[in-house]
């Protein structure tokens, strides 16, 4: 066989994946898996945003589609940006993208050249690195640690920034943490990146509306408006209205950056389908309580999980202010032997044990960078994180 491309030679499949392939495994053997490993919401797509595409569908707007986004959804979009972040973008500074991940991947491809450095925060979401990858840059991870509330700390950002620092990535509220950013702490980021003006920044607000008990959003370029020509602000409709397989980012910035973004779209995959495209209008369009509403429901999850995992011994969980995801550590769990004959070393023996065992899936923390830690993901019923945790507790005791 000819040989694949260099590009790959450093690029790791997700670990997240072998996670995954084992609890479907176990579930078609007839295992009563519960998986706390997808960062999906278990809630439906709108049903008005359903019935736009449907409307659109019968309308025809079956061609090819504008390859930066129609007008219309464009323009929500601004609106979006006016109403919720306080930052005015023209419309030719807007650029739609299929899915989330796409407007990251243009927009690191739009920026980034070979060797160039981009700052990753950590734990990361497991694409960021990898994606700075296939652009050709160096990954620089920049720890920030449980007792920060997993949270970038400004001096850590400011000693890893060099010459060759060409973007740093943010993205509150945090997957994997949940942790959020609030206005004060943005404002001593922004303070830092002020005085680095060869940084691009990308910052990823797809948990924009994932916040709890009254904690405030804020974006970079709204907090600070003297950086806004150098942010772009990435934002979609996976997580907030429930919509991950209809694939619509979107991102406001600079027009030179949108312009090559969407060039590049435009040569890969073209526009976001126009019957997309409708269903994402009418979301954004459309009344907004569900969003409201669902959130409140996260956050009763979250203070389950959070309370239910502080009493498995040996677990400690941080309590985080967004996101539907918690990162409980699992230190004092290490060295240990599981009920089942397992010998714990690592996160990773703890989260394949932990479904093996108590057929609970979750993901183990050095997928994200950070060890010794679980993601766990509570975008799921109330029932089954109530048995999910109790296996967990269970587990947690068997261990010796
Ligand atoms: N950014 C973060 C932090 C995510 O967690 C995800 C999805 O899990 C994405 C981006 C990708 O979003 P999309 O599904 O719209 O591509």
């Amino acid at each position: 066989m000819p040989a694949l491309a260099e590009r790959l030679k450093d690029v790791t499949v997700s670990p997240i994946v072998a996670m995954s392939t084992r609890a479907r495994a176990l579930k078609a053997e007839g295992k009563q898996v519960i998986s706390l490993a997808v960062g999906e919401p278990d809630f439906p797509t709108p049903p008005h945003a359903v019935e736009a595409a449907h409307q659109a569908a019968l309308r025809g707007e079956t061609k090819y589609p504008a390859q930066d986004g129609g007008v219309p959804l464009k323009t929500a979009i601004q609106a979006k940006f006016r109403r919720e972040n306080n930052l005015d973008y023209a419309l030719d500074e807007i650029c739609v993208c299929n899915g989330g991940k796409q407007v990251l991947m243009n927009a690191l491809l739009a920026t980034v050249s070979p060797g160039d450095e981009v700052l990753i925060p950590v734990p990361y979401w497991a694409s960021y690195g990898e994606m700075v990858k296939l652009a050709g840059g160096k990954p620089v991870y920049v720890n920030c640690p449980q007792n920060n509330g997993f949270k970038l700390r400004p001096e850590d950002l400011d000693a890893a920034i060099t010459p060759q620092t060409k973007m740093l990535m943010l993205n509150f509220p945090n997957n994997p943490t949940g942790a959020g950013c609030s206005r004060e702490e943005m404002q001593a980021l922004a303070a830092v990146m002020l005085k680095h003006p060869h940084v691009w920044i990308l910052t990823d607000d797809m948990y924009e509306h994932l916040v709890f008990d009254g904690f405030k959003f804020c974006t970079i370029a709204e907090v600070e408006p003297r950086l806004k020509d150098r942010v772009i602000t990435a934002n979609g409709v996976s997580k907030t209205y429930a919509m991950t397989g209809w694939r619509v980012g979107y991102a406001g910035g600079p027009k030179a950056v949108i312009k090559a973004m969407v060039n590049m779209q435009g040569q890969v995959t073209s526009g976001v389908s126009g019957i997309t495209q409708a269903a994402a209008l009418a979301a954004l369009e459309g009344p907004q309580e569900l969003v409201a509403e669902r959130a409140a429901i996260y956050a009763q999850r979250r203070d389950l999980v959070v309370e239910m995992l502080n009493q498995a011994p040996g677990i400690v969980c941080h309590k985080p202010e967004g996101a539907f995801y918690v990162y409980p550590n699992i230190a004092s769990c290490l060295g240990k032997t599981t009920a089942g004959g397992r010998r714990i070393e690592t996160d990773g023996d703890f989260a394949l044990a932990l479904l093996e065992e108590k057929l609970v899936a979750t993901v183990h923390g050095g997928a994200y960078g950070m060890s010794p830690y679980l993601r766990i993901s509570y975008a799921t019923d109330t029932e089954s994180l109530r048995e999910a945790c109790t296996r967990i507790q269970d587990f947690c005791k068997g261990l010796s």
